[in-house]
């Protein structure tokens, strides 16, 4: 194996690749498996494309563990297409609510809003710095549908996995939509809370270009007429996501992504090694005596995306400048909430982490 020569790339996603993962997409790139073609080149109806896609279904499955009567749709038009397509296809004119918890679920409640009528049942805006317990929810009568994001991106505000919401035990029948973008393949899924779930592959599994969606059989049938064809979710799952052409190359960079996390040891392994790193970064945080900031009530902090401040705009920059000279890419904070942000995939080594805490270290104690 080659030693890891590149900067540590932080970017929030499209983010960093397992290097191993880069190095068999370079190696197959002119030839795939003998066939004298490129993954790019083939047909989606070709035998070999078929085979790639069952594959990359097998092991999302393995992986992830989803029941079977859960149908996995490859799709298009990243993770901010689903919140118009959940509603074109599930609220079939019913009401739906949307947990408020950072920008992306804001996001999600102003588009489904342009479908039908939606609403907030929880809204923590605008500090966006904790996770709000379900048990205050208002959830309205006869809702389609409640949505949370598992993981904001943006606010580094992450639903602890107990707190998912059981809505069954709050007496609604709506199903749970789950917008798991930037954590999934970080820890196991609660499916018997889950209708659907959905998550753009930029960040955990692969480049962009594919956009996951699972979602539970029993809520198939029920997309609006006006649902685009090539976005219906029941034509999908009964096309095995064929009704149009699939984005190929992402498919097949998903599938090689997953076998990399199989052999590194599967979602147990991802889930302690995302623990590892952030409670790195953060007990940086915490003893840099108010150097660094996080803003995020410790219950609800991100795993995966770790935003903090430092005391100026002047300061924060030159953390950052410094960090890009240490090889440390890619750490500016989203421009809503400003600042500086750790993104911790999967394909993050702990090194990646700790080498980030040398730099927060050796920074504060010069500007300090
Ligand atoms: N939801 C979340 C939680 C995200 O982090 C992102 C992208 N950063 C999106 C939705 C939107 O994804 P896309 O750009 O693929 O539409």
């Amino acid at each position: 194996m080659t030693p890891l020569t590149r900067p540590y790339n932080f970017a929030a996603g499209p983010a960093t690749l397992p290097q191993a993962v880069l190095e068999q997409a370079a190696a197959e790139l002119l030839d795939w498996q003998g066939r004298g073609v490129s993954v790019m080149e083939m047909s989606h109806r070709s035998e070999a494309f078929e085979g790639i896609l069952a594959d990359c279904e097998a092991r999302l499955r393995r992986v992830l563990a989803v029941p079977s009567d859960f149908a996995v749709l490859f799709m298009q038009g990243g993770a901010q297409a689903q919140n118009a397509l959940v509603p074109l296809n599930l609220a079939r004119a019913r009401p739906v609510a949307v947990a408020v918890t950072g920008l992306w679920s804001a996001k999600s409640l102003a588009e489904a809003a342009r479908y039908t009528n939606a609403c907030a049942c929880a809204d923590t805006r605008p500090a966006c710095t904790q996770w709000p317990s379900p048990a205050g929810w208002a959830l309205p009568a006869g809702a389609a549908y409640v949505q949370i994001c598992a993981n904001e991106t943006v606010h580094g505000v992450e639903a602890p996995l107990h707190a998912w919401p059981d809505l069954a035990a709050l007496g609604s029948d709506a199903a749970l939509v789950v917008d798991a973008s930037s954590n999934i393949l970080t820890h196991s899924v609660p499916w018997p809370r889950v209708g659907l779930l959905y998550a753009c592959a930029q960040k955990n599994l692969g480049i962009a270009g594919l956009t996951l969606v699972f979602v539970r059989r029993s809520l198939l049938g029920q997309a609006a007429p006006a649902c685009p064809t090539v976005f219906n979710y029941t034509d999908a799952a009964a096309n095995r996501s064929m009704t149009n052409t699939p984005p190929t190359y992402a498919i097949y960079l998903a599938g090689l992504t997953l076998a990399w996390l199989e052999r590194e040891g599967g979602l147990a392994q991802m889930a302690e090694r995302a623990q590892a790193r952030s409670s790195t970064v953060y007990a940086a945080i915490d003893t840099s005596g108010g150097f660094y900031r996080s803003a995020v009530e410790p219950g609800a902090r991100s795993r995966i995306n770790v935003p903090f401040t430092l005391a100026t705009p002047e300061l924060t920059t030159r953390f950052l400048d410094a960090a890009t000279a240490a090889g440390l890419l890619n750490l500016k904070g989203h421009k809503a909430v400003g600042g500086v942000r750790a993104s911790l995939y999967n394909a993050m080594p702990l090194a990646g982490a700790q080498a980030l805490v040398a730099h927060m270290q050796q920074f504060a104690r010069s500007h300090g």
